[in-house]
């Protein structure tokens, strides 16, 4: 029997309920698998080490750095789960400003906030095993990864963009029909096209996919007449610090 541990870090708990979202699925999991350490469904906390960690949410914080190193440690195999994990989350909206002019802003007394300048993803810290992107993640794409793990083989998850997910529905574009601007040529599948599907222009909650042209998409944009703010605040959303989207490598919080 394999132990697992789900592990939060900086983090809404979306991601680890898409876990407990697989019901049944859950249940034949734990006749190969002993959860071990899961806070979000027990309280029962069984030390390490294990054989797969699976860590939700952003390093935000210097305990969250102490923290990751020793999850690292005692995981064989680390997975993270979901936009805070793969590239700093919605709070990494904190990178593109001083933090400290906003925890002035809200808090009475900021000397008593031990925060970092940055919202990074795990990698940023640790090497990680694999990452499963979204906001929050599918649980079909969570259930592949984690029966992998237990098969000892790569998760077959597609690697294409939101797009010929749209095609596969027969779905009208909303870029070229209606012309509301979307991310899907960027963004990476998974949703199975939600947002198309309901004439909505997608934007990005599954992160970029492997290799996105954005810039291409970005002059794209531009010529259909969007302003380069409004491009901007589209790509500053749930992954606005991954690379492709921001067009800035991910570094470690110095501070
Ligand atoms: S990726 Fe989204 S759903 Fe998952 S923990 Fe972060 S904010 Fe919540
Ligand atoms: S609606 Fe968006 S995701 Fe669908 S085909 Fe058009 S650009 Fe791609
Ligand atoms: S924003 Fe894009 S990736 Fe997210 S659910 Fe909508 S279509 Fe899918």
């Amino acid at each position: 029997m394999k132990r697992l541990a789900v592990w939060k870090f900086t983090s809404c708990d979306g991601c680890q309920l898409s876990l407990l979202d697989l019901e049944d699925d859950l249940l034949l999991l734990t006749e190969s698998l002993e959860f071990a350490y899961f806070l979000e469904a027990s309280s029962a906390a069984r030390p390490g080490p294990y054989d797969i960690s699976l860590v939700e949410g952003s390093i935000t914080t210097p305990a969250d750095v102490e923290r990751i190193l020793e999850v690292r440690r005692q995981s064989r195999f680390l997975v993270v789960i979901g936009a805070c994990a793969t590239s700093g989350g919605i709070q990494a909206l904190r990178n593109f400003v001083d933090v400290k002019e906003f925890i002035a802003c809200v808090y009475a007394r900021p000397d008593y906030i031990k925060t970092l300048a940055k919202s990074s993803p795990i990698s940023a810290y640790v090497p990680v095993d694999f990452e499963l992107q979204g906001c929050p993640i599918d649980k079909s794409q969570l259930l592949e990864v984690i029966a992998s793990f237990l098969l000892d083989k790569k998760p077959a998850l597609s690697n294409e963009s939101v797009c010929g997910e749209c095609k596969r529905r027969g779905l009208v574009c909303v870029w070229v029909a209606e012309g509301r601007p979307c991310l899907g040529p960027v963004t990476h599948a998974g949703c199975g096209a939600l947002c198309p599907g309901y004439s909505r222009g997608c934007y990005g909650c599954f992160g970029p996919k492997e290799n996105a042209n954005v810039p291409s998409l970005g002059r794209k944009f531009r010529e259909h007449g969007e302003s380069p703010r409004d491009i901007q605040r589209l790509l500053r959303t749930f992954h606005a610090a991954a690379p492709a989207f921001s067009g800035r490598p991910h570094e470690p919080s110095r501070s």
